[in-house]
């Protein structure tokens, strides 16, 4: 029998609409490790400078500080060796490199947390999380509150007509919201500019 020896990594991702506590739930996985002393890194895309370049903020005013990156590289290349514990914050802006860079970190012994958006404001998968969650060990689907019907929201309304995929979030710009209550927009919409 092999006795495989040593402390593994693994992956675990938190995923769901804007408002479901993602990053939320980020920050008290993060506490937890560092109550326990366990030495901590967290990391978040240039793009996301709503509230703070060098925080992840969530939208109940909890923050913890994060360096900012501009690329999924730039995260192995930060990464201490000693880190045990990686968190990542916006990860649906990170390009397609993400899911190997959080496996090669999770191969190394690391305990890799990364939240993000599953769908666009079309209703679609959103890249690169869908590979991260078919090739984590950890997945935790989030919900908000629709804010029309009060059922679970799932999906996060534009409310503007901008078209760009990636328009990050100020204000007033987008909204919880149900399967039901969802407006997707319309179809003959060119394709959208990433
Ligand atoms: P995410 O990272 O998923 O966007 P956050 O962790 O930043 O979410 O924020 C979650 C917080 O957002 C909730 O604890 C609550 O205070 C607030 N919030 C605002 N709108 C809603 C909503 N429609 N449903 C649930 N929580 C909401
Ligand atoms: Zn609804």
């Amino acid at each position: 029998m092999q006795i495989i020896q040593g402390k593994t990594g693994w992956l675990e991702v938190i995923c769901g609409p804007m408002f479901s506590g993602k990053s939320e739930e980020l920050i008290r996985r993060i506490r937890r490790a560092q109550i326990a002393r366990q030495r901590v890194q967290l990391f978040k895309p240039c793009i996301d400078d709503r509230y703070s370049q060098h925080e992840i903020v969530s939208h109940s005013q909890q923050r913890l500080p994060s360096t900012p990156v501009a690329s999924s590289l730039d995260i192995l290349d930060c990464v201490d060796d000693k880190t045990e514990v990686v968190g990542i914050d916006e990860a649906q802006f990170f390009d397609d490199g993400l899911a190997d860079v959080c496996n090669k970190m999770a191969n190394l012994g690391k305990r890799v947390i990364v939240a993000g958006l599953d769908m666009d404001y079309r209703g679609r998968p959103f890249e690169p999380m869908p590979r991260l969650m078919a090739i984590a060990e950890y997945v935790t689907k989030q919900l908000a509150i629709c804010v029309l019907c009060g059922n679970p929201a799932n999906h996060t309304q534009r409310l503007t007509d901008e078209q760009m995929k990636i328009l990050v979030g100020a204000q007033g710009t987008y909204e919880a919201r149900c399967r039901r209550c969802f407006e997707p927009p319309p179809p003959d919409d060119p394709p959208a500019a990433d």
